[in-house]
């Protein structure tokens, strides 16, 4: 009998078993999948999220695998582009993008060092009941019987199509269909001074170094156009690189390096992450486009909160429900205001024209160009930011811009 089996053991499930074993509890950690491996998925991690692996002690080992750090961010929108770097979070001034074979490993390894039992290549089938609650799962390992385990709670770290939330049957809120497309790859020879992002009409390509000397370049086009770049990938995608031709023209002298990967199955959701016996972290609790590249930074955030849960409840300190909602609680106070962010920027609508007299704004003052990569890297709350008497100030405070003027004017 375990305390928890965790299904998934990724960005989400290593991390939670890491923190209740580290905890004392005896943790059951599953995957399907080998490590390490790739998944699909790109990998930049802001710096909220690279916070979180400094604070479980994962941070060292992750920057020594010949992974450059992005210190700074270009967000370029056309005409002219913001630079800069956001505040810090809890003095980490950096993100990192590594290959999800390499964070993924570190962080497998981790939950074992801590004392989990790991059983990778092992699926889980059936959720195991006790009237309505869930005491276990039902699995195989490949090539293997079928074999049953048991625990208190059964934590579904098993990404967006999730089995354990299927399977239980979690209420699905706030739920939209997903509205891009995106196919990512990776390029060699591509100078780069951290992450850039290049919003354009219908469009949005945006690159980082990963490890290894690679840029993993990534674009996104509206959902309704996949069966259309699907049938030709590289002439679309270079075509999106087009539409930044600083960007453009590194590639053209660089090489690409591996295959393209991508996807048209993005949707928004969240999903009630608890019930008897069970709970959801991460992709399988709750899901958005993942243009803003928030999906890890959250995965580590819940794997936080649901095992501080966990532990509340498994030691009595709390009732464990009580404890549950707690999570499910901070986890959409955290995550609702950059859900509705994402949602927007998804729509790849060229910017409204207060937007517009904003990115005007900001040219010209650099602490609050910084303040705005703060909220993608989760450092400025997005209400403090997008506040109407923030924005007034910054639109209207500084030296205006002639794009200010033009933009007003429209
Ligand atoms: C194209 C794309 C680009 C992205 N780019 C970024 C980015 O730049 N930055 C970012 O932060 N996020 C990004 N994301 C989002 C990010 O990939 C996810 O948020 C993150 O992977 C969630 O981690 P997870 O651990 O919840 O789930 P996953 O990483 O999906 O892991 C789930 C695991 O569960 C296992 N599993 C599933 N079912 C079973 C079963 N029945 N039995 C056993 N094991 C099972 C799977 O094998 C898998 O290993 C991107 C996503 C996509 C699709």
């Amino acid at each position: 009998m375990y305390d928890a089996i965790v299904v998934g053991a990724r960005t989400a499930g290593s991390p939670t078993a890491m923190l209740l074993t580290r905890r004392g509890y005896r943790v059951l950690l599953v995957d399907r999948a080998g490590f390490p491996s790739d998944t699909l998925s790109t990998h930049y991690i802001h710096q909220a999220g690279v916070a979180h692996l400094d604070r479980w002690g994962l941070l060292e080992q992750l920057a020594a695998t010949n992974l450059p750090p992005a210190r700074r961010l270009t967000f370029d929108v056309g005409p002219f582009a913001l630079t800069g770097t956001p505040p810090p979070a809890d003095g980490i001034e950096v993100a990192y993008a590594p290959r999800r074979r390499v964070l993924d490993k570190i962080l497998l390894d981790a939950a074992a060092a801590a004392g989990a039992e790991v059983r990778e290549h092992f699926s889980v089938e059936e959720l195991v009941y006790d009237g309505e609650r869930v005491v276990g799962i039902r699995g195989r390992a490949a090539g293997g019987g079928t074999v049953t385990e048991r625990a208190h709670m059964v934590v579904g770290a098993d990404g967006v199509r999730s089995f354990v939330a299927r399977t239980v049957q979690a209420p699905v809120y706030d739920a939209r269909p997903g509205l891009t497309c995106a196919y990512y790859t990776y390029w060699g020879g591509v100078p780069l001074d951290g992450a850039e992002l290049y919003p354009r009409d219908g469009r949005l390509i945006g690159t980082s170094p990963t490890n290894d000397g690679l840029a993993i370049v990534i674009a996104f086009w509206p959902q309704a156009e996949f069966r259309r770049v699907r049938a030709d990938i590289e002439r679309n995608f270079l075509e999106v690189a087009e539409l930044a031709p600083s960007l453009a023209a590194r590639l053209h002298a660089g090489e690409r390096a591996e295959r393209f990967y991508g996807t048209a199955d993005l949707p928004f959701f969240f999903r009630k992450p608890y019930g008897p016996g069970w709970a959801l972290v991460g992709d399988a609790g709750y899901h958005k486009d993942p243009l803003t590249a928030e999906g890890i930074t959250d995965a580590f955030r819940d794997a936080d909160l649901l095992s501080d849960a966990i532990d509340a409840g498994l030691s009595g300190r709390r009732p464990l429900e009580e404890a549950l909602a707690g999570y499910e609680r901070r986890r959409n106070e955290d995550a609702l205001p950059i859900y509705e962010f994402t949602y927007q920027l998804a729509s790849l609508a060229p910017p409204a024209p207060e937007m517009q007299a904003l990115f005007g704004a900001l040219r010209e003052n650099q602490e609050e160009t910084n303040r705005f990569f703060g909220v993608m890297a989760r450092t400025v709350p997005v209400a403090d930011f997008f506040a109407p008497e923030n924005i007034a100030r910054i639109v209207g405070g500084g030296a205006e811009s002639s794009v200010d003027r033009e933009a007003v004017a429209a």
